[in-house]
């Protein structure tokens, strides 16, 4: 069979809600919903890895972008990212199409459109006054978009509400992909550029 040479990128508890703080997952697994036209239709996956796991674990507190938004982070970030960068490179310098990044709204780290904040108390060493900040990407998705840019792919982002799974939709995420698409060009940008594949001929 003829593979479809598409693909998206998925934050990773999209197909994984064991990586999700304890107590806050609202689907047993994967977002079987939100996946099943997805696959359908033929549409790969890159399913990024989770940042927050794998820097502190399963057994992490629920913590705000304050938090999370430290030099030691951000490199972890980085570092995860590395190979899946190389991937999507590879996927793009050989006419695979990538749509695009779907994160997961609100999270502090994979938020595309928001992400939430909050303070520590001194009292009780505990993040209180926990909000949605609209408008704000997660740190995990701002260092992916930088690392992205550096090697000249500009990919159009969305987000989905893994505290909501019913109301996330492919068929939205995948209109809002490609609306951001569009506009790539207003933003004083190709969509996305990658140098051409080189290869070698001195055997
Ligand atoms: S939103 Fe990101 S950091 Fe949080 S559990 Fe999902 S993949 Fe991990």
């Amino acid at each position: 069979m003829e593979r479809s040479y598409r693909l998206v990128v998925l934050c990773h508890c999209i197909l994984n809600a064991n990586a999700i703080v304890d107590g806050e997952a609202r689907y047993p697994g994967a977002m079987g919903e939100f996946l099943a036209p997805l696959v359908a239709e033929g549409t790969g996956i890159i399913q990024l890895p989770c940042p927050e796991s794998t820097f502190l674990g399963l057994r992490r507190c629920p913590m705000g972008v304050e938090q999370y938004d430290s030099p030691a982070f951000r490199r972890h970030c980085s570092r995860i990212l590395e190979p899946f960068m190389d991937q999507i490179q590879d996927a793009l310098q050989n006419g695979v199409q990538v749509l695009g990044v779907v994160g997961v709204k609100g999270s502090p780290s994979c938020g595309v459109t928001a992400t939430c904040t909050g303070r520590m108390s001194p009292d009780t060493r505990k993040v209180v006054d926990f909000a949605v900040r609209y408008g704000s990407a997660g740190v995990f998705i701002q260092v992916l978009r930088r690392e992205l840019l550096a090697r000249g792919i500009d990919l159009p982002m969305t987000d989905v509400d893994n505290g909501d799974p019913s109301s996330a939709s492919w068929k939205a995420a995948r209109e809002e992909l490609t609306a951001e698409a569009a506009e790539a060009p207003a933003r004083g940008g190709s969509n996305i550029f990658v140098p051409p594949l080189h290869i070698s001929s001195g055997f």
